[in-house]
């Protein structure tokens, strides 16, 4: 199980980027071919960027040709929660990290096999751990 993480909205502003805390607390999406992580081929593995739980491997990565980094599965069930989003007049299904509850991203279902799901992530919410690289989890 994945041991949860929380902090107050006052120390995660402390503790992220401008950038990172709109998205990651405030389920904001980066514009579409700007995030770092688009065209990434590197092995790896990708960790949240607010609290470094594994979230998913470069092997899952796929180029979708939506202007997001995009996966056909997470590293494992409980790495993410899902949750219906009904913002915006559409009903989507959010992506949450399954220890920080951070925003990160939409999953919907025109992915290629093997999943047929498409996770649609804001690369300014992940962090890349080159493959061989261990990262740290972010504690209290
Ligand atoms: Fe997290």
């Amino acid at each position: 199980m994945v041991e949860k993480l929380e902090l107050t909205d006052e120390e995660w502003r402390k503790r992220l980027t401008p950038e990172q805390y709109e998205v990651l607390r405030r389920h904001g999406t980066e514009r579409p071919y700007t995030g770092c992580y688009l065209g990434t081929k590197d092995p790896g593995t990708y960790v949240c960027a607010g609290c470094k739980n594994p979230l998913f491997r470069s092997g899952e990565k796929f180029e979708s040709g939506t202007g997001w980094p995009s996966f056909t599965q997470p590293v494992a069930d409980d790495a993410v929660t899902i949750r219906e989003d009904l913002s915006y007049g559409m009903r989507r299904l959010e992506v949450r990290c399954g220890r920080c509850d951070g925003h990160l991203g939409h999953v919907f279902p025109d992915g290629p096999p093997p999943t047929g799901l498409r996770y649609c992530m804001n690369s300014v919410a992940l962090e890349h751990v080159p493959e061989g690289q261990t990262t740290e989890l972010v504690t209290r």
